[in-house]
C-alpha cells in the first residue's frame, strides 16, 4: 500500500516537474513514506530521518519531508526527533504536496472523507505487477489497529477510474494489476461491488492476472466468491487474515466473526475455486491471550494449513481501543509464542509445496532470481515463489515448468 502511495506522492509531484532519482546525494527533495502500524516500523523511521537530515548541514536548500500514516500519528514526535524536517504530509494531503514543497515548513495532517486521488495517474516503476489502489481508509476498528485513526474513513475509487488505471497499466506493459484496500473487498462505488470489479477487470486485454489484498472474511460475499471462480485472469490465492484462532480473543479484536465461521468460510472457498492458496496474517500476544487462546490459534492453523502466514508478535499502538486494556502477556512468552508458531507454519508451508514436486505450473516471470546465478524468478497463480532455469524468456512472460524442488517458501522448476 506504502509503495502505491509512493507511486502515487510521484505522478503528483510529476505535474510539477519533479522526478525521481535512486541517488540521495542528487536529489532536492526527499520524501520519507512511512508506515505506522507497528512499533517496529516507527523506531526504524526515526533513525534514518536523523542521517538524512544530517544531510541538510552541506546542502541547505535541500527539502525533507515525511509522508504517510506516521505522519499522522506521530507529528509531535517526529518535529522534536528531526528539528530540520521541512514538512509531515499525512495520507489524504498528498494534493498539496507541489505547493508545500515549494512554501515554508508546514504540517499537514487532515483527514479527508472524500479525497480519493481518483484524477491523479500514478507513476508506476516499470515492472510485471501494477498495484492500484480502489479503495482507501477502514471503517472497521479492530481493537489493535492504527489504521481508521491514520487513514481515515473508507471510500471507493469510482469504477470508471480504476478500469482506466487497468488500461493505462496494460498498455504500459504491465501483465498482472494487484488491487489494494485495507478492506478490498468491500470496495463498492455506487451499485458496482468488488465482484462486478473483477469482473468488469477481468476483460481487459493485456492483463493476464488479477490479485487482491486485503480482503476482510466478513467482506467476502457470494458476489466475490462467484467472480473469483468465474473469471480466469483472477488468480486462485486469497490472503484473508484471521488475526487469531481463538473466538474469545477474536470477539475482544472486534473481527466480526468466530474462529469457526473463518474455518467454515475457507471450506466455502476452497470448494468453490479449485486449487485455491490461502494465506493470512496472525498476530500473539493480544491483550488477554491465555495459553487455551494461543492453542486455538495453533489448531486453526492445523485445520486450514495456510500456505503461507505473515505472524507478528501484538504491539500497543496508541489511540486504539486495546492501547487502553493491560498488556497480560510478557515479551519473553510472546516472543515463544510466535516462534512456536512460526515453527508450526513453516512445517505445513514445506508439506503443501513438497506435494507440487512433479507437477506442471505457470510462472509469470518478474525478474532474475536473487541467489540462484542465471536463473529467473516469478509467481506461479498461487502466489507461490519459482525459481526457473530456462533459456530466452524475459519478464513479463508465462513459463509452463515443471517443479522440482520445494522448500516452506520456494519452488524450484524449469521450463517445459
Ligand atoms: N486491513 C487488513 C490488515 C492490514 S494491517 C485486515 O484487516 O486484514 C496488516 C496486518 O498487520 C494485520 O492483518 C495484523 O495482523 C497486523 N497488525 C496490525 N496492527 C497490529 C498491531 N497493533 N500489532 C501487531 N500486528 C498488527
Ligand atoms: Fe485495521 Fe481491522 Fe481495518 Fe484491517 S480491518 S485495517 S485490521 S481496523
Amino acid at each position: 500500500m506504502n509503495l502505491a502511495d509512493s507511486e502515487l506522492i510521484l505522478g503528483q509531484l510529476a505535474r510539477s516537474g519533479y522526478w525521481r532519482t535512486d541517488d540521495p546525494s542528487a536529489a532536492d527533495l526527499i520524501l520519507v513514506n512511512t508506515c505506522a502500524i507497528r512499533e517496529h516500523a516507527e523506531e526504524r523511521i526515526h533513525a534514518r530521518l536523523g542521517q538524512l537530515t544530517s544531510r541538510k548541514l552541506v546542502r541547505p536548500d535541500l527539502r525533507i519531508g515525511v509522508t504517510g500514516c506516521l505522519a499522522q500519528h506521530a507529528r509531535e514526535r517526529l518535529l522534536d526527533s528531526a528539528p530540520l524536517l521541512d514538512f509531515v504530509i499525512g495520507p489524504d494531503a498528498y494534493r498539496r504536496l507541489p505547493e508545500i514543497v515549494h512554501g515554508g515548513p508546514c504540517v499537514d495532517v487532515r483527514l479527508d472523507r472524500d479525497e480519493d486521488y481518483a484524477d491523479i495517474a500514478p507513476q508506476r516503476s516499470v515492472g510485471v505487477r501494477a498495484w492500484i489502489t480502489v479503495m482507501r481508509g477502514c471503517n472497521r476498528f479492530c481493537a489493535f489497529c492504527v489504521v481508521p485513526y491514520v487513514r481515515g474513513r473508507e471510500r471507493s475509487l469510482p469504477a470508471d477510474a480504476v478500469i482506466e488505471q487497468v488500461q493505462a497499466a496494460a498498455t504500459q506493459g504491465f501483465r498482472e494489476v494487484v488491487f489494494l484496500g485495507q478492506t478490498v473487498n468491500a470496495y463498492r462505488h455506487d451499485k458496482i461491488d468488488f465482484g462486478e470489479l473483477l469482473r468488469r477487470t477481468n476483460r481487459v486485454d493485456g492483463i493476464l492476472r488479477i490479485r487482491f489484498t486485503s480482503p476482510h472474511p466478513c467482506d467476502m460475499t457470494e458476489s466475490v466468491i462467484d467472480a473469483m471462480a468465474e473469471c480466469s485472469k483472477v488468480c486462485p490465492h486469497l490472503h484473508l487474515p484471521v488475526q487469531s484462532g481463538s473466538t474469545t480473543v477474536l470477539e475482544r479484536m472486534g473481527r466480526g466473526h468466530s474462529a469457526d465461521e473463518y474455518v467454515r468460510l475457507v471450506e466455502k472457498l476452497r470448494a468453490n475455486i479449485p486449487a485455491l492458496a490461502i494465506s493470512t496474517d496472525l498476530i500473539v500476544g493480544f491483550p488477554g491471550e491465555k495459553a487455551e487462546d494461543f492453542a486455538a490459534t495453533l489448531d486453526l492453523v492445523r485445520t486450514v494449513r495456510f500456505d503461507h502466514a505473515f505472524m507478528f508478535k501484538y504491539s500497543r499502538r496508541e489511540h486504539t481501543r486495546a492501547a487502553k486494556w493491560a498488556e497480560t502477556v510478557a515479551e519473553a512468552e510472546k516472543g515463544e509464542r510466535l516462534q512456536e508458531l512460526i515453527g508450526l507454519q513453516e512445517h505445513i508451508g514445506a508439506e503443501i509445496n513438497a506435494q507440487l514436486v512433479g507437477s506442471e505450473v505457470e510462472v509469470l516471470v518478474e525478474g532474475v532470481a536473487r541467489r540462484r546465478n542465471g536463473d529467473w524468478a516469478g509467481k506461479t497463480p498461487q502466489f507461490k515463489t519459482a525459481v526457473l532455469s530456462a533459456d530466452h524468456i524475459a519478464p513479463g512472460d508465462l513459463v509452463t515448468a515443471r517443479i522440482e524442488k520445494t522448500t516452506a517458501h520456494t519452488l524450484i522448476a524449469s521450463a517445459i
